[in-house]
């Protein structure tokens, strides 16, 4: 269980994060906004953009007819007039010339056409004699359209007279409207050509209908018909669009690295001031674990010295003296060759050492001492090949966790050896309470000592300093090979030092 954190340092990363947040989002939002804002912009832009482009279709258009009108208003009435103007001007089907109601006085073709409604006539006369000429299209009687205009008279004093240019629809658009829109729009816009109230146009580029037009306007010279336009390729707003979505993707990155940063660094923090109050614990639990056996070993020492111990008490005494010099010597023996680990000034000899015969011997030294608190320490030691090791590391790893097993581990202690392809394996067993699952690596850390989950007491009350492990798992490390805790079936721990055969 880690220590409890100041709710100061969680503030303080969650303040760093804000810190990244705020000016992301203000950033995102403002993207937004601008984005919207030129948008929407842009789209005006546009609009009047394809506005201007369908007027000038139209101009276009218009002037191709206004140039045929100035070319039959200049022509005489004579019908040779008219059949030259029909032969150079192919999209007019015959001309007429009516007079101020609308009634054809002459005209090309054999059958005498339609009138031009006499409200048009009148109109476009009245306008003429203001100086202003409109040529008005107006849908005749037997379907055709008649491109009306007034002109001057043919003679300088005659008055004004009302022409009309006969033209099937089909023949106009494809003579004076596609020409331009083809030409002019080439690549850049899709069209079409429409009849009002149709979905499918008269005349268009490959694939266009009427739901593809962004844009229409009526044709001024064929009543009743829309030019669509619609722009090819990507618009600027769909870039702008995918411009923005960088951006945010961008934002959005950048802020949950900064806050991956923030969580690094939190979780640095954090085991900063963990590994800081496991040295405060180290330091209080030597001080501690030096007081105790050295007050004991001064009383004894004294009332050995003063004779004040009668003589059958006295073997308790000496044990008890060489038990807890033992003791101390340990620790003191622990802390300075894990010092010197940390240094990198431990020196690891590389002798031939039977494990076995190793484990036998402190197996036997520590038997006395564990029999006399009550527990068991049995052995099972295979033939093991000899690995290239430091006698005193090897023999220093071995008692320490024979001294776990006993302080944590309930008194019955395995000590097994067997040989592998490549190692020979050590193990101490117990069987007291285990370990988590979620400790089994931990406690191989330095000054890591676990608080018990049962009530039983036992590692608050055992005596340690949390570097024992620590320094059996360096002296591993040292000899090429591993240690590893398990929890055993039925309960206890079973540590595994593992040294390579070939190292
Ligand atoms: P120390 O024994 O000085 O506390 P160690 O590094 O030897 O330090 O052990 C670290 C911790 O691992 C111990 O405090 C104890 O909580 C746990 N531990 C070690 N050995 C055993 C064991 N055999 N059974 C249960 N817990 C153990």
């Amino acid at each position: 269980m880690s220590p409890p954190l100041p709710s100061s340092l969680g503030r303080l990363a969650g303040a760093l994060f804000a810190l990244a947040l705020v000016p992301a989002l203000a950033f995102a939002a403002m993207q937004i906004f601008v984005q919207s804002e030129s948008e929407r912009q842009l789209a005006d832009l546009r609009n009047e953009q394809l506005e201007g482009l369908l007027f000038w279709v139209n101009q276009n258009s218009w002037d191709t007819a206004s140039v045929w009108a100035d070319r039959l208003a200049r022509s005489g009435a004579s019908p040779d007039d008219a059949t030259r103007f029909l032969q150079d001007t192919p999209a007019v089907r015959s001309v007429l010339e009516a007079d101020s109601t609308g009634t054809p006085v002459q005209w090309s073709g054999d059958e005498a056409p339609p009138p031009v409604p006499e409200a048009v006539a009148q109109r476009l006369l009245a306008q003429h004699q203001v100086g202003y000429r409109k040529i008005e299209p107006v849908a005749l009687e037997d379907g055709t359209l008649a491109l009306t205009f007034a002109a001057d008279g043919v003679a300088p004093d005659a008055p004004p007279r009302l022409l009309a240019m006969i033209v099937e629809p089909d023949d106009l658009l494809d003579t004076a409207v596609l020409p331009t829109l083809r030409d002019q729009l080439r690549g850049s816009v899709a069209f079409g050509i429409f009849r009002e109230d149709d979905p499918s146009p008269v005349a268009s580029t490959p694939g266009f209908a009427r739901v593809n037009v962004e844009h229409e306007a009526g044709l001024w010279l064929l009543p009743g018909h829309v030019a669509g336009i619609r722009p090819e390729g990507a618009s600027a707003e769909a870039s702008m669009r995918r411009r923005l979505w960088q951006s945010l993707l961008l934002i959005g990155g950048v802020t949950a690295g900064l806050g991956v940063g923030a969580l690094l660094v939190w979780r640095g923090v954090r085991r900063e001031i963990e590994v800081a109050r496991l040295r405060e614990d180290f330091v209080s639990n030597v001080s501690h674990e030096l007081r105790t056996p050295l007050a004991l070993i001064r009383m004894y020492a004294e009332s050995l010295q003063q004779g004040r111990v009668p003589e059958a008490k006295r073997p308790r005494y000496y044990d008890t003296l060489v038990a807890e010099s033992e003791r101390l010597s340990r620790l003191v023996g622990n802390v300075l060759q894990y010092n010197r680990f940390e240094r990198g000034t431990a020196t690891v000899d590389r002798s031939p050492v039977d494990v076995s015969e190793i484990a036998a011997e402190i197996a036997d030294r520590y038997r006395p001492v564990v029999e006399r608190d009550g527990g068991t320490l049995e052995v099972d030691l295979e033939d093991v090949p000899t690995v290239a090791g430091d006698r005193d590391l090897l023999s220093e790893a071995l008692v320490n966790l024979i001294d776990n097993a006993v302080k944590y581990g309930g008194g019955a202690v395995e000590v097994a050896t067997r040989a592998t392809e490549k190692a020979v394996v050590l193990e101490v067993a117990d069987r007291g309470s285990g370990i988590d699952t979620a400790d089994l690596e931990r406690v191989f850390e330095p000054f890591v000592r676990l608080q018990p989950e049962s009530d039983d007491g036992l590692v608050h009350t055992a005596k340690g300093t949390g570097l024992g492990l620590a320094l059996v798992q360096r002296v591993a490390v040292s000899h090429n090979g591993s240690v590893t805790a398990t929890a055993r079936d039925g309960g206890g721990t079973v540590f595994h030092l593992s040294l390579p055969t070939d190292a």
